[in-house]
Formats: structure tokens, C-alpha cells, sequence
């Protein structure tokens, strides 16, 4: 017998080995970990050159990567959040900016030494039954690295970890504008954003504070002079 008919058979003692896993985002880290922790072998492929998947901020929107603007905070507290064999750093707030949860990922990955499991800069092209699927259970992975290089791989089982809002669903059929506009005087903003393509910042980041009263002193200006009495 096989080590990947057991894949089907409950109480055969030997069990399945390589297991691939897409994606070195939050939910990759903890696959990788929970295989390792089962005494299985875990390939991570991970597209991109780092950890952390959409809490990784680049300041410019990546094709087939999702994307959050840089001043970000999590909308879910610390504790609902953190992975449960892996606290929080107890200086963390409750609801902390993205920077602060992609360095909590960092932390996890080095505590559990997962890195050594990943494979940065490598795509996964395809992942297809083998012609023998239904005796081996075993799968093909299609994989590109940064120098274009095609590898082919087997493994016992997938664990796809890609993420799940790379390609956004926007309801443009019932709502089209996507617009910054004057109404009347007052400045309106109209349309259907996703956080990949809002990267408006706080100008003080870059400008310094006076160019952010600046801002603000003309917003103030506009509504000001909507609201004046028209003659
Ligand atoms: C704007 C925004 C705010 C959010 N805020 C919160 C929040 O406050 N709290 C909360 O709990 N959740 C929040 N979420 C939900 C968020 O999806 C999860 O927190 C979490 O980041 C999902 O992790 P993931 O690992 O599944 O996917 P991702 O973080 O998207 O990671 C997927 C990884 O897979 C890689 N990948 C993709 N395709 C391939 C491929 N073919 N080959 C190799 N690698 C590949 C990508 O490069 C990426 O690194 C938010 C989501 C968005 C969009």
C-alpha cells in the first residue's frame, strides 16, 4: 500500500507527508505550523518576497496581490485576533496599525521557525490531480520562481492559503460613478472603492504638519464658501 492511499483509509498508521501550501499570509503561517506540529512536511509557496500576505503594505498596489492603504488599523481586537498558541506582545493596543500586526506575524513565524518552510518569490501556476488521483490521491504543482524557471512538484495533500481579496466584486451594474467632484462648492466624494485602490494619506507623512493644516484649512474654505448666501 502506498503512503497516500491512507489519505482514505482513517486508521492506517501511515499518513500523509508532503503537503503544499499556498501563500505565506496569516493563514499559511498557521498551516505550515499545524503540519509541522502533525508530523507532516510542509512546501510553502509564497509569491511575493516576504511574510504577512495583505498586512505587508506597499505603497503601490501589486497585480494579483491585495492591498491595504498605509494608515490602516485592524477592526478586530488583539485578543480575537492573535493566533491562540502565540499571544500578542502585551504593549500591542487593542487595535493596532497594520505595521504593528505584520511585526506580529514576524514574531510568529521566527518563534516557530517557520521561514525555513517557504519559498519566496514562487508562484503557483497550477495545482491538478494526478492521472493516477483516485489510487494515490496525489496532486501536481505548477511552480514559477523569480527567474521564470518552471518546477513541477507531488504532493499528499494542498492547503490553499492565497488570500481571498486579490480580485474585488463590485456591484458596478447598480452603482457606476468613481468619482471626486465639486456639488455645488463642497467637495464629494462618490463611488466603490476597495482598500487596493484607496492610497489617499495623510499628507503629513510625506509633507510635514503645516501641509496637513494647509489641507484641512482648505477643505474648511470650500464648505465655507458653499455655505455662503448666493446673490
Ligand atoms: C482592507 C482589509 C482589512 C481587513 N481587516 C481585518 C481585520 O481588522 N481583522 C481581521 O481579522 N481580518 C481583517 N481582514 C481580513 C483578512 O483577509 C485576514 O485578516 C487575513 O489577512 C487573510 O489572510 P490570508 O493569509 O488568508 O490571505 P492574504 O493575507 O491575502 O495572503 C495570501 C498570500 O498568498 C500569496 N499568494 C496568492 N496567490 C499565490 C500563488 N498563486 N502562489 C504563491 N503565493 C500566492 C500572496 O502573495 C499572499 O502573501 C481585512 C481584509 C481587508 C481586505
Amino acid at each position: 500500500m502506498s503512503d497516500s492511499q491512507c489519505l482514505s483509509i482513517p486508521k492506517c498508521s501511515v499518513m500523509v507527508r508532503r503537503v503544499a501550501v499556498v501563500g505565506a499570509g496569516c493563514s499559511g503561517l498557521a498551516c505550515i505550523k499545524i503540519c509541522v506540529d502533525e508530523g507532516l512536511e510542509p512546501v510553502c509557496f509564497e509569491s511575493s518576497d516576504g511574510i504577512g500576505g495583505m498586512w505587508n503594505f506597499r505603497e503601490t498596489p501589486e497585480p494579483d496581490r491585495t492591498s491595504i492603504y498605509r494608515s490602516l488599523v485592524v477592526n478586530t481586537s488583539k485578543e480575537m485576533m492573535c493566533f491562540s498558541d502565540f499571544p500578542m506582545p502585551s504593549d500591542y493596543p487593542n487595535f493596532m496599525h497594520n505595521s504593528q500586526l505584520l511585526q506580529y506575524f514576524r514574531l510568529y513565524a521566527e518563534h516557530f521557525d517557520l521561514l525555513r518552510y517557504i519559498n519566496f518569490q514562487t508562484t503557483v501556476r497550477s495545482v491538478l490531480q494526478r492521472p493516477d488521483f483516485s489510487l494515490s490521491g496525489q496532486w501536481e504543482v505548477v511552480t514559477i520562481n523569480k527567474n521564470g524557471q518552471e518546477e513541477r512538484h507531488i504532493f499528499d495533500a494542498i492547503l490553499v492559503c492565497s488570500g481571498h481579496y486579490t480580485h474585488p466584486t463590485l456591484p458596478l451594474s447598480d452603482f457606476q460613478a468613481k468619482s471626486v467632484f465639486l456639488q455645488g462648492m463642497k467637495p464629494f466624494l462618490a463611488g466603490v472603492f476597495t482598500a487596493g485602490n484607496i492610497k489617499m494619506q495623510m499628507p503629513s507623512q510625506e509633507k510635514g504638519w503645516w501641509w496637513s493644516a494647509l489641507a484641512i484649512l482648505e477643505v474648511i474654505l470650500l464648505w465655507r464658501l458653499a455655505d455662503r448666501p448666493r446673490r
